[in-house]
């Protein structure tokens, strides 16, 4: 294509309401547009990255068996009320009536539609697998959208579903997947990494999310620096040491702390190490609340504590609700004597001598007790992984790194099939309930997690496999007859090869072909200009690298074809080293 004929709108600035650094990039290298909050329109290149990865999805998926279908992006609610969803999913589901008045909402996954459509069709064991999967525009009203194309409300997902005939075989079809996404995030030429995950408001009995490693990334993931282990520190288990039988401590006793009000001005106050503190945090759990306490220095898990209480809603209680519940303003809650039930941490269990809040504005306990003093209604792993804490398998050392959830995937069991009552009939004649797994890519998010994980203070550096051009060809002086035939003549050369080449022939001063091309993050660059053309040379540079060199002009078949191969290579490397 040629740049004077495309419609890609590059800006100088940086637009100000893009926080992160994909979003300015997207906005910067004229990819997308915010229509409105959460909404945006993917302009040609933005567009073409996207069918990139779309591709090599595509691809991989029907590798392992899955075909592709569209489903409809408008739902009906009877679906949504016949798997309990309609009440349960919140307020990301989109709901409105049609002009009878009927209920519908727009799909932010179709794990109903999908399973109605299957239980309509399938009838015995020998009609199963089923295994299909479709690319759509989802939406899901975000509280908060924010950082373009990471959390839209409208934004395009890969969504797989696989329907079997047993448990062993649904995990056959769940295998396939993980290893195709193995390969696609391979592809796309991303540092990733699977790990355990929660199953979230999807449900099901366990899952893998696929991250895009990035200091960027929204989700913090643990991995064992000697063993396989990694996990989403939502769900990654503490591994508790146990402790030896506790002697019997002094009695509690109260202290003054006037305007104490933080584990670290405490720690200050009082001279006592964070781990000799019991932090007493309130939350509200559906209609009531609880306490939960952890020590000092660590952070309750609230995710474990929903899946502990098997809860729809979790949120840190307010501070007029902890004012009313302990007596005390924030800051001051304890476990003696509260009146709401209190789990407690495994990690604080056998501890005999802790400091807590008192239930009194400026005031804390001493030598508190726990098995002692508080009834505790359950000891269970509550907080967040350290990197203090052992690998839960090896007991290996833990990092913690950034990560974005690029994909999904979950074994859903009979979540749904028993909603919807999708069965078939067995060898034997007998009705057996199908096995589902569910399996999605943020495509759209895939875009801007490569950006996230690759760009530079000049612009974007596209990994090959997802760039809008393989190749940009900056013709220099475009109003010079004999450099515009060679250019032109270039690029056709390089397309006959099967290079997907952008030639930029605009009549513009060369800095701004330099700062576009290097915006746009195609990951070769060729500039031909007046003096190289009386050389017979043209200039390369691998956008990754900034490695310059010099490629003849005649015999640029072969000597191209080298190059792109050491451009291909040092991402491999690059890649290789994550
Ligand atoms: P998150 O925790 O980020 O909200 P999720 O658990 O809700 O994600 P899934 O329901 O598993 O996400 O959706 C499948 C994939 O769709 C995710 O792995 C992610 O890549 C992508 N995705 C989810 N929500 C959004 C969004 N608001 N904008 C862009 N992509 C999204
Ligand atoms: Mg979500």
């Amino acid at each position: 294509m040629r740049f004077s004929t495309c419609y890609i709108p590059t800006l100088r600035e940086s637009p100000s309401d893009a926080e992160v650094v994909s979003h300015k990039l997207l906005l910067r290298a004229g990819m997308v547009r915010r229509l409105t909050s959460g909404l945006y329109t993917y302009l040609p290149l933005g567009l073409k990255v996207l069918e990139k990865i779309s591709a090599i999805i595509r691809r991989e998926m029907a590798h392992v068996g899955y075909q592709e279908l569209l489903m409809p992006m408008v739902q009906p609610a009877d679906l949504w009320k016949e798997s309990g969803r309609w009440e349960h999913y919140g307020k990301e589901l989109l709901r409105f009536k049609d002009r009878n008045e009927r209920d519908y909402c727009l799909g932010p996954t179709h794990e109903e539609v999908i399973t109605d459509l299957v239980r309509g069709e399938v009838r015995s064991y020998r009609q199963l697998p089923v295994r299909l999967y479709q690319i759509q525009t989802k939406f899901r009203d975000e509280i908060r959208p924010r950082f373009g194309l990471m959390r839209g409300r409208e934004f395009l997902m890969k969504d797989g579903y696989s329907f079997d005939a047993s448990v062993e075989c649904a995990e056959e079809s769940y295998r396939a997947v993980h290893s195709a996404y193995t390969r696609i995030f391979g592809q796309l030429g991303l540092k990733f990494r699977a790990v355990e995950a929660d199953a979230g408001s999807i449900g099901g009995s366990f899952s893998h999310e696929f991250m895009v490693l990035a200091d960027t990334g929204e989700d913090t993931l643990a991995f064992c620096r000697q063993c396989e282990y990694a996990a989403n520190v939502e769900r990654a288990e503490v591994a508790c040491p146990s402790s030896p039988a506790p002697a019997p401590g002094p009695v509690v006793e109260k202290v003054s702390t006037p305007g104490i009000h933080s584990v670290e001005e405490l720690t200050a106050f009082l001279g006592v190490p964070a781990t000799g503190i019991v932090k007493t945090m309130l939350f509200s759990v559906d209609r009531s609340f609880v306490a939960v306490l952890v020590r000092g220095d660590r952070e309750v898990n609230d995710i474990k504590l929903k899946n502990l209480l098997n809860a729809q809603e979790v949120s840190l209680a307010d501070a007029a609700a902890v004012q009313r519940l302990t007596g005390a303003p924030v800051g001051f809650a304890g476990p003696v004597g509260l009146d709401i039930p209190v789990y407690a941490d495994n990690e604080l269990e056998g501890g005999t001598d802790y400091v807590a809040g008192a239930n009194e504005g400026d005031a804390h306990l001493l030598h508190v007790d726990l098995a002692r003093d508080v009834r505790i209604a359950g000891w269970a792993d509550l907080r967040f992984i350290a990197p203090d804490d052992r690998c839960p398998r090896c007991g290996g050392s833990i990092s913690l790194t950034r990560g974005i959830e690029v994909g999904h995937v979950f074994m859903l069991g009979r979540k749904y099939s028993d909603a919807l009552h999708a069965v078939f009939l067995d060898e034997k004649g007998k009705e057996q309930t199908m096995i589902m797994g569910c399996y999605g890519i943020g495509v759209s998010r895939v875009a801007a997690a490569a950006i996230e994980q690759n760009h530079d203070e000049r612009g974007i550096v596209f990994p090959p496999p997802l760039a809008p051009f393989d190749c940009i060809l900056l013709n220099l002086d475009p109003r010079n007859r004999e450099v515009a035939d060679a250019a032109e003549d270039l690029y056709a050369r390089l397309r006959a090869q099967g290079v997907d080449v952008l030639l930029d022939d605009r009549d513009e001063r060369p800095g701004i072909k330099f700062n576009d091309a290097d915006l746009l993050g195609i990951p070769m660059q060729l500039v031909l200009g007046a003096r190289g053309f009386a050389r017979r040379i043209v200039e390369c540079k691998d956008r990754r690298s900034g490695v310059k060199g010099e490629l003849p002009l005649d015999g640029m078949d072969d000597a191209f074809a080298a190059w792109a191969q050491t451009v291909r290579a040092g991402w491999e490397e690059q890649q290789g080293q994550s």
